[in-house]
């Protein structure tokens, strides 16, 4: 299967899922059957295509010949320091674009935070990465290098990597297709059998690929949500995307998600003060939630260069009342601690780097 959308076509070996890789095989004189055990000498392994023994010199150089190497670059590290054991990682792309993910250390565990485009098209007033506008969206095996590169690097440090959040730079639902192919791979027993309720995808609310994420994964993959406001005219004013969909619709596709027993979806909320910390907007916050099986996560907004002015962060004591007034309405809420900050690592700021 050649990738036809892009100039350079040929075939990234790691972007397949095992069907697509079968069907890549036959389409180069290779038969089918040895999909699965390639698949895990790509993935589990992470051994070269020319190195799979299974299949001879014949078959292997006609593959080779038709690979697009990924090329997914780490060419910095930034360390947060002091206490903070945040890491954030930047990626040079073949085009020269940059992408960037963090590693969080928990506890003996890391968790890995993955772009999935280069900028973003969302346009939340909130977030640095969206000042990039779109530049292009990944591909399949560009998140999965990313993510592979952070295991690596989580297991050298000893802390093995346990979680993957979709919450980098980029709306990952927005072209769907290629997260869901990256899902289907990192989850397939064959390959590094990542976990489902180890993924959690982050979505700015686009409620058709919400429906369309839990029906393809039976409401397996976590489900984080962006909220940032009670109310819809608040909320369209920092998301451009809540004039499409709105909190109605949100709701509703939150409810209708195919969560199993005892699990929650996330739902985001960046404070900025005197704008959606106010009691009026939790208030409305604290209605729109109650009976959906949801964690409100307070995010208190992470002041970036070029931020607009009239954004700004809430003071400690306010966040602490936020906290409080959705405790007291009934509504399940923890608050985010910001993490990164120094490594320009924290949520909303992933978005200095520019193509070289
Ligand atoms: S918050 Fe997420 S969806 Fe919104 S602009 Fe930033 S990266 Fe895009």
């Amino acid at each position: 299967m050649i990738d036809t959308e892009r100039p350079d076509a040929g075939v990234e070996w790691r972007g397949l899922t095992r069907g697509e890789l079968a069907a890549t095989l036959v389409e180069h004189g290779v038969p089918g059957g040895h999909a699965q055990r390639l698949f895990g000498h790509l993935h589990r392994r992470q051994a070269p295509i020319e190195t799979f023994g299974a299949m001879s010199l014949r078959q292997r150089s006609r593959l080779a010949d038709v690979e697009r190497p990924t090329v997914c670059t780490l060419v910095e590290r930034h360390a947060a320091g002091a206490s903070d054991e945040t890491e954030k990682l930047v990626f040079r792309l073949r085009d020269g674009r940059r992408v960037e993910g963090v590693i969080i250390p928990e506890g003996p565990r890391s968790t890995f935070c993955v772009s999935s485009q280069v900028g973003c098209a969302m346009a939340c007033v909130f977030c640095a990465t969206a000042r990039l506008g779109l530049e292009r969206a990944l591909t399949v095996s560009e998140i999965i290098a990313q993510i592979y590169t952070a295991r690596a690097r989580c297991e050298a440090v000893g802390r093995p990597l346990r979680n993957v959040v979709f919450m980098g730079m980029g709306e990952p639902l927005h072209h769907y297709d290629v997260t869901r192919r990256a899902l289907e791979i990192l989850t397939d027993p064959a390959g590094i059998s990542l976990g489902f309720p180890r993924i959690t995808v982050s979505t700015v609310g686009l409620a058709p690929r919400i429906a369309q994420l839990g029906a393809d994964f039976g409401g397996r993959i976590q489900l984080a949500v962006s909220v940032n406001a009670g109310r819809q005219a608040t909320r369209a004013r920092i998301m451009p995307i809540g004039t499409t969909y709105d909190l109605d619709a949100l709701r509703a596709a939150i409810a209708a998600y195919p969560l199993p027993r005892n699990r929650y979806v996330l739902l985001e909320y960046v404070l900025l003060a005197g704008l959606t910390d106010t009691p009026d907007e939790l208030a409305a916050l604290a209605a729109w939630v109650r009976d959906l099986p949801a964690i409100v996560n307070l995010i208190p907004f992470n002041p970036f260069a070029d931020a607009p002015e009239t954004l700004q962060s809430p003071a400690d004591a306010d966040v602490s009342r936020a906290f409080a007034t959705l405790r007291a309405a009934g509504v399940p809420v923890s608050v985010r601690q910001p993490r990164g900050r120094r490594a320009v690592a924290a949520c909303g700021q992933l978005a200095r780097l520019r193509p070289e």
